[in-house]
Formats: structure tokens, sequence, C-alpha cells
């Protein structure tokens, strides 16, 4: 190897010149750079939710039936919703329940006044 500041031709393992005694820095091969991938963001993918096409909300004119005529209306058209409709199902069988309480305290006030009525004899003279 030869000398950086002189030009002396040293040997390989020499530390210092011969000639000048200049420090001889063997150690020149310069460090390959590290090449840096860069980092890819992965793609961001949003997936929104499906949205349920079928309209799904409680269905007034089954429910009006279902109260003042067929509260057994209710209880089938649950079944029949509750698959696809669950909150059209749920409000179907929740007044056809309503309806089936309401008939049922109708037709017990009816018993008991059919009841009363009945003990009463209009023929009794007082
Ligand atoms: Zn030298």
């Amino acid at each position: 190897m030869y000398c950086s500041s002189c030009g002396e031709k040293n040997e390989e393992n020499a530390q210092i010149c011969t000639n000048c005694g200049a420090a001889l820095s063997s150690s020149t091969h310069s460090e390959p750079e590290q090449s840096k991938e860069p980092i890819q963001p992965e793609p961001m993918q949003e997936e929104k939710s499906a949205q349920q096409p079928v309209q799904d909300k409680a269905n007034i004119g089954i429910n009006i039936i279902t109260f003042c005529f067929m509260p057994l209306l209710g209880i089938i058209m649950y079944f029949v919703w509750k698959g696809e409709k669950p909150i059209a199902a749920k409000s179907a069988l929740m007044w056809g329940l309503i309806a089936i309480g309401v008939w049922i305290v109708f037709y017990i006030i009816i018993g008991i006044f059919v009841g009363i009525a009945g003990s009463i004899d209009p023929t009794t003279d007082f």
C-alpha cells in the first residue's frame, strides 16, 4: 500500500509509513450504504357495512288490525317477519300481546258486569 502523505510504498500490514511516519489507515473501505426500503403503508380498505335494503320498521296498519280485530295476526306476523324485519316483527308481536291482554281484561270486565247484573233481580220488590 502507498502512503497517503508521501507516496512511499509500505507493507500491506504496516501501521505507519516507514518514510514519513504518518499513520497508515488500512481501513479505507467505505461502508456500503444500507438501502432502506421505504415502508409501504398498507392500504386501508374501509368496508362499508352492508345496509339492509328491507325497510324494517313497525307496520302501523298491521298493528292497528292486530290490536283492533285480530290479536293472533300480530303473533303470526312476528313469525313471518322475525327473519328479515325484526323491528316490525317485535312491534306486531307487542301489539298482538297487548290486544290479547286488553281483550282478556275486556271479557273479564264484561263477565263481572254480567255477573253483577245477573245477580241483581230487577223484579225484586223491596
Ligand atoms: Zn509516508
